[in-house]
């Protein structure tokens, strides 16, 4: 697993998809910069979920919110009361951890160990093992269980009551080591805020202290009124918005997973209270589909719920992707209630509310969320995409070849104009000009250097669908060329006309809409 992260990291580098953030400074902690391939897989992503939530829904509309908002806002939201991490110090190697995690990944430890017995047992009893009953029955398994349960608990009880005197003792009990020092010398846990703050330039004092905002669902609350009434929308109804998202993370590794700068795509679904729950179970099931639809194993998603919940919910799952380095949070699906509005309508002394016709009455509307961090969508395409495989080269012998199997609506260049050598007129001309004519379409790459064979990994390496060579008898015969797929490799000679309709086809992303 940790090779495939480690390949993942340098394929990302090496092909133009991330590059760390001013990196000739020796790039800057947990900030990153999307290359010309990586732009374009991430527009891609965006893309699809905007046309999934807006133009797939006559009842959801976009917005584009800000970045800055009235300080108040966060005030409202309670994110400056609320928005923080416990963090826990290890005085030897000066490195600083969230608590909550260092707790986490011990208990996934021994969750590993119970893992370990099952495959175990697994090899001892072949197929007349019965998994749930050796998890229900195994007395080793059991303890282990056992152990993790009372640990969460408590991990869970103390985040609840904010008690970091509990947190410190978890870690104390559990015996848990710095990764880095090796030693048990840590500090007390103190709470921190992960937001960023900076100054409005020409007022002074408290006033102009502004956030970068944590979290684009605030600039579509304050909104509320303003789209309803302008859309004349009824509830239910939604507001989609992509957008930027700071914060003061305390632990940024992981590459793109958790970031200071990243981008979220969320939508705020507002509804009548009391049916919550049923919406909530609605929006589980049509985002878990929608990770589906791009290929994603069914095996590589699951739906983590909270048991501590944040202070704007009453119901919260993650649907979670097994990312190179353990099953993580990818998208959350919450319940916010009427927090938001009403936290706001207190603040700001305006009525958030809406008129119901059918029961009419007034009030303010409950909430159910979705949020997907893009970034964490990009690495979950990297990581279900990216291959190593074996497959015979043109003399028919065993070669090995890197190949992003991307769903060929996210590829980044649909199609590669190849002319079989380079040039050579008018063979190259003729390759120019149905590369000028396939640009009008899609996203395309011409490209004369080096053997076609390596053209062609180039092209793999990048998830291209299609490669379209361009050859003599193109210009002699009757205008075809030959229609490479990335991923049977199987090659068909047909019109460019031809070749046109079938990538505009297959890379449409209405075919999974
Ligand atoms: P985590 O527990 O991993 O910190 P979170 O529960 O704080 O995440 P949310 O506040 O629910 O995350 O944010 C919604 C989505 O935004 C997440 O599911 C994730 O995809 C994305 N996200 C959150 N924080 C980051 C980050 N630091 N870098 C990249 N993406 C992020």
């Amino acid at each position: 697993m940790e090779d495939q992260f480690k390949k993942i990291l340098s394929h990302a580098k090496e092909y133009g998809f991330v590059y760390p953030s001013s990196e000739i400074y020796e790039g800057l902690s947990a900030v990153y910069d999307y290359g010309p391939m990586g732009v374009e897989l991430k527009n891609n992503i965006k893309n699809y979920w905007w046309k999934s939530m807006v133009q797939m829904h006559d009842n959801i509309v976009g917005i584009d919110a800000a970045i800055f908002m009235h300080p108040k806002t966060w005030k409202a939201s309670g994110h400056v009361d609320a928005f923080n991490d416990p963090m826990i110090d290890n005085k030897d190697s000066n490195k600083r951890y969230r608590a909550d995690v260092l707790v986490e990944e011990e208990l996934a430890k021994t969750e590993g160990k119970i893992d370990k017995e099952v495959r175990k047992a697994q090899k001892r009893f072949g197929d007349d093992f019965d998994e749930n009953q050796f998890r229900a029955t195994n007395p080793r398994v059991l303890r282990y269980q056992e152990k993790i349960d009372a640990h969460q608990n408590q991990l869970n009880e103390a985040m609840k009551s904010n008690n970091m005197e509990g947190l410190k003792q978890l870690i104390i009990d559990l015996d848990i080591t710095c990764p880095v020092s090796g030693s048990r010398n840590w500090t007390d846990v103190r709470q921190f805020n992960l937001m960023f703050s900076t100054q409005l330039g020409n007022i002074a004092g408290e006033e102009s202290s502004l956030y970068l905002r944590p979290e684009t669902a605030q600039g579509i609350f304050v909104n509320f009124l303003n789209v309803q009434k302008t859309t004349r929308q009824k509830i239910p109804f939604g507001i989609a918005q992509i957008g930027k998202a700071f914060r003061n993370e305390i632990v940024a590794r992981q590459f793109i997973f958790r970031m200071r700068e990243f981008e979220q795509m969320e939508m705020q679904y507002f509804i009548k209270p009391g049916t919550e729950m049923d919406w909530y179970e609605y929006w589980k099931e049509t985002r878990l589909k929608w990770h589906k639809s791009l290929g994603t194993s069914s095996e590589h998603l699951r739906f983590h719920k909270h048991e501590n919940l944040a202070h704007y919910a009453n119901a919260a799952a993650d649907i979670e992707y097994k990312f190179p380095f353990g099953f993580k949070e990818l998208e959350g699906i919450h319940s916010r209630t009427d927090f938001d509005l009403g936290s706001h309508q207190k603040l700001s002394g305006k009525k958030l509310q809406y008129f119901d016709p059918e029961i009419n009455e007034s009030y303010v509307p409950y909430v159910l969320e979705t949020s997907i961090g893009c970034d964490r969508m990009f690495l979950a395409m990297m990581s279900e995409s990216l291959q190593e495989e074996k497959v015979p080269d043109s003399k028919g012998n065993e070669t090995e070849r890197t190949v992003m199997k991307l769903h060929p609506s996210l590829a980044p260049v649909k199609a590669a104009i190849l002319p079989l050598v380079k040039n050579k007129e008018p063979l190259t001309n003729r390759a120019r000009k149905i590369f000028d004519d396939l640009k009008l379409e899609f996203q395309c790459q011409y490209d004369e250097k080096d053997a076609i064979g390596r053209r062609y990994r180039r092209q793999d390496a990048i998830g291209t669908p299609y490669c379209i060579t361009v050859d003599f008898e193109t210009l002699e015969e009757d205008d075809k060329v030959t229609l490479r797929d990335r991923d049977s490799l199987g090659q068909r000679r047909i019109t460019v006309e031809e070749a046109k309709a079938i990538v505009l086809k297959e890379t449409n992303v209405s075919r999974i809409l």
